[in-house]
């Protein structure tokens, strides 16, 4: 299923602060970094950076120097870089991830300081839309949080201690997820209209706030989970098994997920489903370049 990338790999692979910088320099500068002073013979061309001892830079023979941490995640973190690394490696190599409480234990740093890991990490994991999604596309909504999980509650009043999340899945391909604020059938169709293709055919269940899509030009069937789940191509079964690994993992092992970071916790999940066939912890730490850190 997944590249087989295991903890020793890792540890070889990263076995201190300054084989990570090396990776993070390769990722910055993949063919190599430029030198920008006017005064250097290698001026805008590529140089022969070396690390200076005991610091996070690189240096041209000239003196030129370059930070590879800067306007990363990493960006003045008094946390080692491999302790990151390995941050990223769990959150990518386990199916669920892990508790900011479990990182806490297997580092022996601070709960904040795990918490926060995972924090700037899960903005790495939330990618920019690949287009939008055609073919078959499955889409869902499911509860998070609250005092009950009773199926019943799902459209009713009463439930407006959960979240919401909007699930749309292209079978055999991604699926984005969205915190929607609720299920009233403006609000799904927004989704739909950002989301997801007007090519595409939209499977969904019998809720009635799907209906109205073929008078905004979609193609809709739904099946009727009392009576049906499977007719045919039409069915839900692709964003119902994604839902079912995702409530597992948000109530085992974060229990309590606020409102305020649902929407990052969703990205978690969609990325490691997205990227389920790919490199992943090589997909993740290539993000790098593109995430710009929040300055707060
Ligand atoms: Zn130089």
């Amino acid at each position: 299923m997944k590249n087989q990338f295991s903890l020793a790999t890792f540890l070889r692979k990263y076995k201190d602060d300054e084989s990570c910088l090396a990776e993070i320099f390769k990722i910055k500068y993949p063919k190599g970094a430029k030198c920008q002073n006017k005064k250097c013979k290698y001026f805008e061309q590529i140089s022969n950076f070396y690390k200076i001892k005991g610091r996070m830079v690189y240096q041209c023979s000239c003196g030129y120097q370059i930070a590879p941490l800067a306007g990363t995640i990493f960006e003045k973190t008094t946390t080692p870089l491999q302790y990151w690394f390995y941050a990223m490696f769990v959150m990518s190599n386990t199916r669920s991830g892990v508790s900011a409480k479990q990182l806490q234990r297997e580092l022996a740093v601070s709960y904040k300081t795990a918490w926060r890991m995972f924090k700037q990490i899960r903005m790495l994991m939330a990618e920019p839309k690949d287009g939008l999604l055609d073919g078959i596309v499955e889409v869902d909504e499911t509860f998070v949080g609250g005092k009950t999980s009773n199926r019943k509650n799902k459209y009713g009043i009463g439930s407006t201690d959960k979240e919401i999340v909007m699930g749309m899945l292209k079978r055999g391909g991604k699926v984005y997820l969205k915190h929607i604020p609720n299920t009233g059938k403006w609000t799904l169709l927004q989704q739909i209209k950002e989301n997801v293709d007007p090519t595409a055919r939209v499977f969904t269940d019998e809720f009635a706030g799907y209906y109205h899509l073929p008078k905004f030009g979609y193609y809709h069937e739904s099946v009727n989970h009392r009576l049906e789940s499977v007719r045919g191509e039409v069915h839900t079964q692709g964003i119902e098994n994604f839902w079912s690994h995702f409530k597992r993992g948000v109530t085992g092992v974060y229990r309590v997920v606020s409102k305020k970071y649902l929407q990052a916790y969703v990205d978690e999940y969609g990325f490691r489903f997205n990227h389920r066939n790919e490199p992943m912890f090589e997909v993740l730490l290539g993000q790098i370049n593109g995430v710009r850190v929040l300055k707060t």
